[in-house]
């Protein structure tokens, strides 16, 4: 992976990996739902970055409006950063607003901070 260049922004970074995932064959649709349910709640992972940086996307991320398969996409991609999990960057926005509870889920919490954002 190349040194991340300081007039880039993370994302454009990100989003730079991603196609090079994508053109590299790391990036693939994994045929099966990502719906669970969680006692009376049903949770949908739309995707997700394994090992090796290689991202899978669910079934349900086909449906999405393009807007919100961009989303999606840009989380993955922030992902292809070396380090760059959801527990960290769940870890650190708590730090940086103050809160002191506990995140339970540090991908939404992640996702809802990239929506402040990234609206
Ligand atoms: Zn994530």
């Amino acid at each position: 992976m190349k040194p991340l260049p300081s007039i880039y922004s993370p994302a454009n970074y990100a989003l730079n990996e991603y196609i090079a995932a994508v053109q590299e064959g790391r990036v693939s649709p994994s045929g099966v739902t990502g719906a669970t349910r969680d006692g009376d709640i049903i949770r949908t992972t739309y995707g997700k970055t394994l090992g090796n940086n290689l991202v899978v996307w669910n079934l349900e991320y086909y449906t999405l409006s393009p807007s919100e398969m961009g989303f999606h996409t840009l989380h993955e991609a922030l992902h292809q950063i070396p380090g760059f999990s959801d527990e960290v960057i769940a870890a650190a926005a708590r730090t940086i607003s103050g809160r002191t509870d506990s995140i339970d889920d540090p991908s939404i919490y992640f996702n809802n901070r990239l929506r402040e954002y990234c609206p």
